[in-house]
């Protein structure tokens, strides 16, 4: 086919045509493969595809009465007056009247059955340390640190700062937080002392839980330091006392009257700690989203609606037995390790594993050397890190038996179907299903996901979960049809839904409700398939516009690392006098391969091959890296603004 956008000189439609007016993306990617369920997988899972349809046309009916449905499988104090309060949307209150508080389902009530002495959480340090703890154990040590944070004066309605690394005390912390009423706010142990004063000063917190330091990629990180110069310029009323984990045994200086030794503090405390009462909406923690599209916003989820949302989505997107060991590798300073690390595990009763370090230390293999060695049955992870994996190859997991895992889970960004079918075939051994999950921290759960039961197209998200209603709009908050791109939206309210932007309202009702009235804007950019299957093309921020034609990043760049030396591309639009904007790639290639000229031709090349004529990438560069949060998401926001010689905005949550 000819190019003609390529060839200079040919009038082209500005950046202001129709489709922009229209808002449509185009869709440029074809991927037509498809994995239909095994007989043994449709045999085993506890949803079969006749109940998922009915639960369906059964949520399409009520949703209301669906989610109720959900409610009814976990214990309550006080039952709500109604489902749903929507009176003061688009501040939805879901279970108005009702009394709980998660952590009697996620730890309390399991005490009274059989769970008791069952593995709540296997926990791997980076240099080969391993602790369990049952649910019994995990509850013992719950409460003496509950009351240990009462003695220190924190109370219902409070926040907590909880700065951590991924230990054991990390989802105690945030367990006994909650148990007594107050806010957790998580912090990733990689912020700097700035980050963290803002979070502190954001969230007006009273207490900050930390550890001395902790193990990653073979160093020993010094982390109580760090909240010492952020306590430094804090507010007045701020941060009155500090918690410091003992874990790395480094020198600790301690402010006497406001910095306590963890296990000094437990020592001392009684083992029972009263469940606090809370109400439904009540704020269980607050968590910054990672920043991907500019400064993070801080996002708040209460308790009755939440977990209603996690339990479910947990037990029937993971299909979740007795038996099975899940493992998560997102840092509980995430929405995915809140949900999917922390609660939805423990709401179900499973068993979660977390792990300290660095996921290629001391070599490659230490994702499948955990997984052989603790016999993880479900592995649930971020594509970067699959992307990363896979540049070293299939000998690492040959060495390694994961003959245990049954599911894979994938979340955080567009995973490439290339990356899609290594984690399936070579992980998977081709019978696992790969379950990408759609979500944010603004959802707080699953929103379009496969079961594993669903058709599963390497690429797509499938079909929203029942109880949920998404759609793609245009512009003007039309509908678009099957095959054109636009904004993803949420037409309906989900119990786990934000309850507000901290501190914020505005922000949220602006953010999010907006620009479709009595409409959730997601924020990414997607496509139905003519099966009503999801593809999510990328960030609405970050869309391209070549010629007048809207291009998400995700297919652009799914198509470059389709090529075998590409282990990793990110896409950006930089402006052009004649086509409104064209694309510059940036190219992390794999082992073995050497950038040059003839390599850059030939990935233009592939790239107008696999996506036709409006797809012209017109530089290639090749850096070392690529800048990334710090839970792995691509910031094309910065590769932008450097290009472009902008200031380069918040950077808080950025690796370095
Ligand atoms: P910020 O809102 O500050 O830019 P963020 O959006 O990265 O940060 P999160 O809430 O952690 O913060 O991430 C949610 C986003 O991650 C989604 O809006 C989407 O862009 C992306 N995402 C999550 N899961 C998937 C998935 N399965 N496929 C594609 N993209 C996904
Ligand atoms: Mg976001």
């Amino acid at each position: 086919m000819q190019n003609s956008d390529d060839k200079p000189g040919v009038p082209l439609r500005s950046a202001t045509s129709n489709e922009e007016a229209q808002g449509a993306i185009d869709a440029l990617l074809h991927e037509e493969r498809v994995f239909r369920p095994l007989p043994e997988t449709l045999s085993r899972a506890n949803i079969s595809p006749h109940q998922l349809a009915e639960a369906r046309e059964q949520a399409d009916r009520d949703s209301l009465a669906y989610w109720e449905e959900a409610a009814e499988e976990l214990e309550w104090f006080a039952k709500w007056d109604s489902v749903l309060d929507d009176s003061n949307a688009p501040f939805y209150r879901w279970f108005p009247g009702a009394q709980c508080n998660i952590v009697h389902n996620a730890l309390d009530r399991h005490i009274e059955t059989a769970n008791k002495n069952k593995l709540a959480l296997i926990w791997e340090g980076e240099p080969g340390d391993s602790r369990t703890f049952t649910y019994y154990e995990l509850y013992r040590h719950v409460n003496k640190f509950a009351n240990a944070l009462r003695s220190l004066g924190i109370s219902r309605g409070d926040r907590v700062i909880v700065y951590m690394p991924p230990l054991p005390e990390t989802i105690i912390a945030m367990l006994a937080v909650a148990k007594i009423g107050a806010a957790h706010s998580l912090v990733f142990a990689g912020f700097s002392a700035k980050a963290l004063r803002d979070r502190i000063n954001d969230s007006q917190a009273k207490c900050v839980i930390t550890a001395d330091g902790f193990y990653r990629n073979g160093r020993v990180v010094h982390l109580k330091s760090t909240v010492d110069e952020a306590l430094a310029g804090v507010c007045e009323t701020c941060a009155e006392s500090m918690v410091v984990v003992h874990r790395a045994n480094v020198e600790t200086d301690m402010q006497e009257g406001r910095d306590y030794w963890y296990e000094d503090l437990v020592r001392q405390a009684r083992p029972y700690a009263e469940t606090e009462v809370m109400d439904a909406s009540d704020p269980l923690f607050l968590l910054h989203t990672s920043g991907a599209t500019g400064k993070p916003k801080g996002i708040v989820h209460g308790h009755g609606g939440y977990m209603v949302g996690v339990h479910r989505t947990f037990s029937w997107v993971f299909d979740i037995k007795p038996t099975d060991l899940f493992w998560c590798t997102a840092d509980p300073g995430w929405i995915t390790g809140h949900s999917y690390g922390v609660y939805g595990p423990l709401l179900n009763g499973a068993t979660t594993v977390l792990y300290e370090g660095h996921p290629l230390y001391p070599q490659a293999d230490r994702v499948w050397s955990t997984v052989e060695r603790y016999g993880v049955t479900i592995l649930y992870t971020v594509p970067t890190l699959i992307r990363m994996l896979m540049r070293f190859g299939d000998e690492y997991p040959r060495m390694r038996d994961l003959s245990t895992l049954r599911l894979l889970g994938s979340v955080g960004e567009p995973i490439n179907p290339e990356a899609w079918v290594w984690f399936h075939k070579v992980i998977g051994k081709g019978d696992c299903p790969l379950l990408d999950t759609w979500w944010q921290t603004e959802t707080g759960m699953f929103m379009i996901s496969p079961l594993p039961v669903s058709l599963l197209k390497p690429g797509s998200v499938t079909k929203p979960l029942p109880g949920v209603e998404v759609d793609v709009y245009d512009e003007n908050g039309h509908p678009v049809p099957p095959g054109k791109g636009g904004l993803l939206v949420v037409t309906k309210p989900w119990p786990s839904m934000m309850i507000d932007v901290y501190n914020d309202p505005e922000r949220y009702k602006e953010t999010y409700w907006s620009k479709f009235p009595g409409v959730y804007l997601a924020g990414d950019v997607a496509r139905k398939d003519e099966d009503g299957y999801i593809w999510i093309q990328g960030r609405a921020d970050d869309v391209l516009v070549i010629a007048g034609h809207r291009i998400g990043t995700a297919e652009l760049e799914s198509a470059l690392a389709s090529h075998k030396a590409v282990a990793e591309a990110a896409v950006i639009g930089i402006p052009d006098a004649i086509k409104g904007e064209v694309a510059k790639a940036f190219v992390l290639l794999n082992q073995d391969w050497e950038p040059s000229h003839q390599l850059t031709k030939e990935l233009k090349e592939h790239i107008r091959r696999e996506l036709g004529p409006v797809a012209v990438v017109k530089t290639i560069a090749y850096p070392d890296s690529l800048p990334k949060t710090r839970s792995g998401k691509i910031v094309r926001r910065i590769l932008k603004a450097q290009e472009l010689g902008q200031d380069v905005g918040d950077t808080s949550t950025l690796e370095h």
